[in-house]
């Protein structure tokens, strides 16, 4: 599409970034299977090589498909530009790689997807960087926590299990006033439910695994720019505003702009750290997309009807839905994201432990898996599975008690999850 009439997310989500073909018109964008492209003459090589000139060289860089993804994700979430990458946790590490440096640390919330804790509690240390656990729902204790050696602020929008809403803007403005970015991973919203720029986010990131492909073929990140930070405003950042050696000297920022986190990403974090999206993965996530609000929707309705039905049942201990009038997050989701508060929750169940496992066996329609953002409805036990190795306080402080399941709730017929729940329930608590 070209720049003209600003469009709705719904006829963006399945135009941004395409165009027809032009070698032969195909409406479907190509998966352009190539490792290479072919230079017009040695000129041409030689100012893609500079970074004087814009275009394809090696697909561990760039490629046509991935292209219309990233333009696509950038489109949807407000952002100048996106660099997609081959899973959601090397998108993690590529959004903080131009930021950081040995000695240098990040503050994030406390309430982050399972593995992002341990990636920045445990493998980070070894490029000498760290991180603080702070909760975000103390603004303050944030404040107290950024150092002179923070380089970014980290949340998630939904917080992956518990589905909490973070209050985007008042993080926002710690990271303004302290002249950080702030990162936000939009995985468990989408730029549907929630659009993080808006609220003052420097940088989106994704794992595009989950709701954006949507069916669970296919893992693969994203890591989108505002355009709006001043890489230049102070010397924390020197890779972005100081000369880079391996460009003779070529400042990102003074050179690109808007778009200097963007081309570095590319530049230097596709071809030094090499987590390249395929051009099959982008296919896949690009069909996805096309019908994301869709699914969102129906996401949304689902789980607040089982979440309804669930707080309800008195074989359920309490239900952390934050579409619920009961949870405290129930106001916040007008302002962050006031389509819903997504697909995703925990329950406690009565019976602790011993139910909780009985409950996953006894499901029929609700798969066992560790994924979410699939069509299907998906179910686990973090006791058991993901959060074994913790302790019991461990697991507590985390949202994974002995007696909590997470829930992924899919689109199929409300009224079948709640009678496979049901029967599951009496089951597990009989
Ligand atoms: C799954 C997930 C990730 C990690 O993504 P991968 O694609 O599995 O690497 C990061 N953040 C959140 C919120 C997730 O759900």
């Amino acid at each position: 599409m070209t720049d003209g009439p600003t469009y709705g997310f719904d006829t963006l989500q399945i135009h941004a970034g395409a165009k027809p073909d032009p070698a032969t018109g195909a409406r479907q964008t190509p998966i352009y299977q190539t490792t290479a492209y072919v230079f017009r003459d040695a000129d041409h090589a030689a100012a893609l090589f500079n970074l004087q000139e814009v275009g394809f060289i090696y697909s561990r860089l760039t490629n046509p498909t991935v292209a219309v993804l990233q333009e696509r994700i950038a489109t949807l979430e407000g952002g100048v530009g996106a660099v997609c990458c081959s899973s959601g946790h090397a998108a993690q590490i590529m959004a903080l790689f131009p930021l950081m440096g040995p000695g240098r640390n990040i503050v994030a919330s406390t309430r982050l997807y399972g593995g992002t804790v341990t990636q920045f509690s445990q493998t980070i240390k070894r490029f000498g960087w760290s991180c603080k656990f702070v909760d975000f729902d103390d603004v303050e204790a944030v404040k107290a926590a950024v150092d002179d050696d923070t380089r970014a602020i980290f949340g998630e929008a939904i917080a992956n299990p518990g589905g909490y809403i973070m209050d985007v803007r008042a993080i926002a403005d710690v990271a303004d006033a302290a002249g950080i970015p702030l990162i936000i991973d939009n995985t468990t919203a989408t730029p549907y439910l929630c659009r993080p720029i808006e609220h003052g986010a420097t940088l989106v990131v994704h794992s595009t695994t989950k709701y954006l492909t949507g069916n669970g073929t296919v893992t693969g990140g994203c890591i989108v720019d505002s355009g709006k930070f001043d890489w230049s405003a102070n010397d924390k950042f020197p890779s972005l505003s100081q000369p880079e050696p391996a460009y003779h000297g070529l400042k990102f920022h003074e050179t690109f702009g808007p778009l200097a986190f963007t081309f570095h990403g590319i530049a230097i974090g596709l071809r030094d750290l090499g987590m390249t999206m395929n051009p099959q993965a982008a296919h896949y996530t690009l069909m996805g997309t096309e019908t994301l609000s869709l699914r969102m929707e129906r996401h949304v309705e689902n789980a607040t009807k089982i979440a309804q039905w669930l707080e309800k049942d008195d074989r359920v201990d309490y239900v952390t839905y934050a579409g619920l009038e009961s949870s405290p997050y129930f106001e916040r989701v007008k302002t962050v994201c006031p389509k819903g508060a997504g697909g995703l929750f925990t329950f406690a169940v009565k019976g602790g432990y011993d139910a909780c496992v009985k409950l996953v066996n006894a499901l029929e329609i609700f798969s066992h898996v560790a994924n979410l953002g699939d069509t299907r409805s998906l179910i686990i036990h973090s006791a058991s599975t993901t959060h074994r190795q913790l302790s019991a306080e461990q697991q507590e402080a985390a949202g994974a008690g002995a007696n909590v399941v997470r829930v992924s709730i899919g689109t199929e017929d409300a009224d079948d999850l709640i009678a496979d729940l049901d029967q599951a329930l009496a089951k597990a608590t009989s």
